[in-house]
């Protein structure tokens, strides 16, 4: 499927395939998902009548452990994506370093049309056809677009009535139901990790620096926040309803307000109203996509104006634009390093739930940082040694990783 996120994504990989020279059987056990499952799933909607959904979970790769990967709802979801995201998370996990392989499930909906007792029968019913696949030591589900704690909760529930008590089953679970405190932030704190050594590669720092963010869900408004807060103007944010921009700086805690009132950013009215397509091309230093995947493109890469994509979002830059956004001095920021804070804090939420033990937030923002601080040392590492760009680098650290563990455990 030429073009297609999962051609993106394996484009990718051959770059680094080209730095490592791997044997070919290796490279094309890398490429392709270990298992996929498509679940046609049926529920009864609240008006009595028939609702028919699809579902799937791709598993990638499990040599340095059990599959991990968010689970999405959204209507744009598809074989090829999920392939796309399974592989991503196999890659993540190996760069940040938790021990944990690659894999992502979703399914074709869009939530808003769901109520909320609809979206429960949905979710239950996904586990019903998948919990032989999933479990604490074979694969992870976690939130991802348009899945969050309350969606988390009832995958634990509904996988312990065929399993018994089992919270390690799945993370990013409310606080309250064995989560884990500082998970919420995660992703978007990991993003200003990562931001914050990048820049000081280059001798800037976040309280220099202008932002645009696309996406005000999980990742965006967290990420919106913490940037505020480190001193960084945010200049533009958007979701599904549009976008706002404010070149003097946005007014953050009072954009958390708006949505947390109206449930999104819509009808905004302390900034000048942009569309998504502006918001990318702005004036800004950093440009954060952190909503859809495939949103930079090479109709739209030349008009990219920032110094920094930092990929918050899963593979928002296709191949083609990241050939051109590398070609005129762009520095992307690859997914697999910028949002691998979810699946780090993630991992910590497991470990908690296996030790029955509770960590303080500021213990896992602690370990959080010095997993982005090591991965990033090494990256540059890579990038020096192979003269490389860092998504480059960033696959080749990662796939070195799991070739290693494969190798090892001779699964090969
Ligand atoms: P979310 O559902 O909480 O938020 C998604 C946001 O994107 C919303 O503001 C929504 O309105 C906006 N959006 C959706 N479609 C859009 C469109 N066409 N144009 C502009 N905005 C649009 O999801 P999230 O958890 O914040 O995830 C966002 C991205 O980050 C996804 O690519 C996801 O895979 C990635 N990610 C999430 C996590 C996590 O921990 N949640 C971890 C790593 C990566």
């Amino acid at each position: 499927m030429a073009g297609s996120a999962h051609e993106s994504t394996n484009q990718y990989l051959q770059d680094a395939f080209d730095v490592l020279d791997l044997p070919p059987k290796t490279e094309h056990m890398l490429r392709t998902p270990a298992r996929e499952v498509r679940v046609e799933l049926v529920i009864t909607r609240d008006d009595g009548s028939v609702g028919n959904f699809i579902g799937y979970r791709v598993q990638h790769d499990n040599a340095r452990g059990p599959f991990k990967g968010g689970l999405r709802y959204a209507p744009s979801v598809n074989r090829d994506e999920v392939q796309s995201l399974a592989s991503l998370m196999t890659w993540k996990t190996a760069l940040i370093d938790v021990p944990y392989g690659g894999a992502k499930g979703g399914i074709q909906v869009d939530r808003r049309e769901l109520s909320t007792s609809e979206l429960e029968r949905l979710t239950r019913c996904f586990v019903e056809n998948t919990h032989e696949l999933i479990g604490p030591t074979e694969d992870i589900p976690a939130p991802d677009m348009n899945t969050d704690g309350q969606v988390m909760a009832w995958i634990f529930d509904e996988y312990s009535s065929f399993h018994g008590f089992e919270p390690a089953v799945v993370t990013g679970k409310p606080v309250d139901v064995h989560g884990s405190v500082g998970r919420e932030a995660a992703t978007g704190r990991g993003c200003l990790f990562a931001l914050r050594e990048v820049l000081g590669t280059d001798g800037r720092s976040l309280g220099d620096v202008t932002v645009a963010i696309q996406g005000f869900g999980n990742v965006g408004s967290w990420a919106a926040r913490l940037f505020e807060e480190a001193g960084a103007t945010v200049v533009a944010v958007s979701d599904i309803t549009g976008g706002y921009h404010d070149a003097s700086g946005l007014d953050v805690p009072a954009l958390w307000e708006h949505v947390a009132a109206e449930g999104d950013l819509g009808h905004y009215d302390d900034a000048t109203a942009i569309t998504n397509e502006e918001l990318l091309a702005l004036d800004c230093d950093v440009l954060v996509p952190a909503a859809i995947g495939g949103v930079l493109t090479e109709d739209n890469a030349d008009d990219v104006q920032a110094d920094y994509v930092l990929e918050a979002a899963n593979g928002p830059t296709t191949y083609a634009a990241d050939r051109i956004l590398e070609e005129r001095g762009v520095t992307c920021i690859p997914d697999i390093f910028a949002n691998a804070g979810g699946v780090t804090v993630s991992y910590f939420e497991w470990v908690q739930n296996v030790q029955h033990f509770r960590w303080t937030e500021a213990e896992i923002n602690e370990q959080l940082e010095e997993r982005f601080v090591d991965a990033y040392e090494s990256l540059r590492r890579t990038m020096e040694e192979h003269d490389v760009s860092m998504r480059t680098a960033a696959y080749v650290n990662a796939i070195d990783r799991v070739h290693h563990a494969t190798e090892m455990r001779g699964l090969q």
